[in-house]
């Protein structure tokens, strides 16, 4: 057996071994690394019964919302839009990422091999359209299709991946209309960065945004980038929209929760957010 054969079975069972056996690369991820420490969060979303519950969860909810928001028509859900145009037609707008796709096999690759997510292997794992959906989003998807309504993708994928991202949401069977573009990347057009505000705008344009779907406050809200109280104060003042306009799909493996605690070192800066019992006496 090569010792690069008995490095891979080893980081199979044991994360205390891989990060042993790693190459010694300058991409090496220090033992304690944000990508050792998401081993927790990315088992839990690929095996947990408990995520795909939650999932389900929420886009029942968004179902039984849709048809409310329907039938009131002045019902809106986005920030940038106070009211519709008049005779509007209705649309959804749903985030990509751990929203409708399931990219948790790019943070198992991390995490087997070590590496940090780099645009390149990202844009690998986009190109490849290998990824699956998240449990109950076909379903609303298609269940907003039915009524008439037009689903917008709004992701921060980069414009250089619409294809390949197109192709894999046509693979599992989500709705793509076809006289409009449904599909909108980050610098598509140039204002259009990784705040998505601009974004919603344009749908806002043309149609009745009646839900916004997302696994990242910034999909909600540009007010997403504050620190942890900023963020919260966020949720207090938009508290009714949760559940009723604003649907989350939980995600504890990456997001702005994360910047939201400081720059540096992952492992130090998660840390820096615990809450911690002060223990038996
Ligand atoms: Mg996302």
């Amino acid at each position: 057996m090569t010792i690069a054969r008995a490095c891979r079975l080893f980081s199979v069972t044991l994360v205390l071994a891989a990060a042993a056996c790693r190459p010694s690369s300058g991409s090496e991820a220090p033992a304690g690394s944000t990508r050792e420490v998401n081993l927790s969060a990315v088992v839990w979303l690929q095996t947990a019964a408990e995520f795909e519950a939650l999932a389900l969860q929420a886009f029942a909810q968004a179902t039984a919302a849709l048809d409310q928001a329907l039938v009131e028509p002045s019902w809106v859900a986005a920030p940038e839009q106070t009211s519709a145009p008049e005779g509007a037609p209705p649309a959804v707008i749903l985030d990509v990422d751990e929203t409708v796709l399931d990219n948790s096999p790019y943070q198992g690759w991390l995490l087997r091999s070590g590496e940090r997510f780099a645009p390149a292997s990202w844009g690998a794992w986009v190109e490849a359209a290998a990824a699956e959906a998240v449990p109950g989003a076909l379903a609303f998807t298609k269940a907003a299709a039915a009524r008439g309504v037009t689903v917008f993708y709004v992701s921060n994928r980069d414009v250089s991946g619409e294809a390949a991202t197109r192709q894999n949401l046509a693979r599992l069977g989500f709705p793509l209309a076809e006289e409009v573009d449904v599909v909108l990347l980050k610098g598509e057009r140039e204002d259009w960065g990784s705040a998505k505000g601009t974004r919603r705008a344009e749908v806002a344009s043309r149609y009745r945004i009646v839900m916004l779907v997302g696994d990242n406050l910034g999909d909600f809200t540009d007010e997403y980038k504050g620190d942890v109280a900023a963020r919260a104060k966020v949720i207090e003042a938009t508290a009714p929209w949760w559940g009723r306009r604003w649907i989350m799909i939980p995600n504890p493996m990456y997001g702005s929760w994360e910047s939201a605690l400081g720059e540096g070192e992952p492992a130090t800066t998660l840390r820096s957010g615990l809450k911690a019992w002060r223990g038996p006496e």
